[in-house]
């Protein structure tokens, strides 16, 4: 038996592994201890998707979060190792490029525990976002680097991982399994009113949030844009809002608390664009057939700015504005499977197996 020990505690994690934790339990050969660091810990950033996605209760709560970036590395490091060596997995699984990923991968390296690391080899090329440094420390000491695209796989072999003894797998995006299996359970979130088409967007990169002056000019653009482009739904980041109360800014769209991945692909399916500064909210426009505008400087996924599917922004108002009157309304296709075409953990899971 294969003991993995998955470790998850930001929002984007709990919906990857969904599908994945859903794949090793169907594996005989495979065990997995779910450790919950606490990162995002309200019932609607976590517990909701724990229950609409069906991932087994953790068996490990660390209850951490808050401070600063080094500090909350450093506690969940501590525990991490703890946990690890009491647990003794075969394995650790790490997901994307939070601050959980990193304390997982590093208290793993340094037991000697070989690392898997899904969403390897993604890059934006801006060291000073936080996921950026990450992403790039987690690969280093990850074994098995499970890549979504081909130019995360390029995005390694520049970075001379093909002479590493380490293993580079292309197996899809898990987010576009997630996408697919979950596109039927569509709720209609409570508290949204509008009937006619609309626009979603989400907010909270912490380039945008933590600059007055790039957060002031979106929010101009997302309030003008809902007066007279289309209506936008914006299911409000926990920390956008505190932000957004602490400077007194007016937000005159049709704000709404973070909602659950079911209404989130409700939300998603309806509109008619998609304007976001979220990594994965951008693949998943184009899993729902939407274009996407992206608030930020440089994206990760870069296949979709190739496609015409996706542009990017920055804070820009005027560049908003007209990017949003060029997009809306548009259908796009995904004729390539530029994501894998929904397989990615059944891979992942068959892949592990085989260690
Ligand atoms: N999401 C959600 N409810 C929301 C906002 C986002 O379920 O109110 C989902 C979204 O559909 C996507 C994931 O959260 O699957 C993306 O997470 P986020 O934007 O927080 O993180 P990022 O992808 O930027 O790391």
């Amino acid at each position: 038996m294969n003991r993995i020990l998955t470790i998850v505690g930001a929002r984007p994690q709990f919906i990857k592994a969904g599908v994945v934790s859903k794949a090793i339990s169907a594996r005989s050969d495979l065990n997995e201890i779910i450790v919950h660091t606490g990162q995002h810990f309200d019932a609607n950033m976590s517990d909701v998707f724990f229950d609409q996605l069906g991932i087994p209760a953790p068996d490990c709560q660390l209850n951490i979060h808050g401070g600063s970036h080094g500090a909350m590395t450093g506690r969940m490091l501590e525990k991490l190792e703890e946990v690890m060596l009491g647990e003794k997995p075969d394995r650790v699984l790490v997901y994307g490029d939070t601050n959980s990923t990193l304390a997982g991968a590093l208290a793993a390296a340094k037991l000697h525990i070989p690392v898997a690391h899904i969403e390897a080899g993604l890059r934006s090329f801006n060291m000073n976002m936080p996921e950026e440094i990450n992403r790039i420390l987690t690969d280093q000491i990850s074994d098995i680097l499970f890549c979504p695209t081909d130019i995360a796989v390029s995005n390694l072999k520049r970075e001379g991982f093909e002479d590493k003894p380490v293993s580079v797998v292309q197996v899809g995006d898990v987010m576009q399994d997630s996408a697919l299996f979950f596109a039927e359970r569509a709720e209609v979130p409570r508290g949204v009113t509008i009937s006619e088409e609309f626009i979603v967007a989400t907010l909270h990169r912490a380039e945008n949030t933590d600059n007055p002056e790039r957060l002031g000019s979106i929010i101009k653009a997302l309030n003008d844009i809902h007066g007279t482009i289309a209506p936008v739904v914006l299911p409000l980041h926990p920390r956008t809002r505190n932000v957004v109360k602490k400077l007194g800014l007016d937000l005159s769209v049709q704000v709404i608390d973070p909602v659950g991945y079911f209404e989130m692909v409700w939300l998603l399916s309806k509109s008619g664009l998609v304007l976001t500064d979220s990594g994965g909210v951008q693949k998943e426009a184009f899993f729902f057939g939407k274009a996407c505008v992206t608030m930020r400087d440089q994206t990760e996924w870069v296949e979709l700015i190739n496609a015409g599917v996706n542009e990017l922004v920055g804070a820009d108002y005027s560049s908003i504005i007209d990017s949003v009157k060029r997009h809306y309304g548009r259908v796009v296709k995904d004729e390539n499977e530029l994501y894998g075409g929904g397989r990615a953990a059944s891979r992942i899971a068959n892949y592990l197996s085989g260690q």
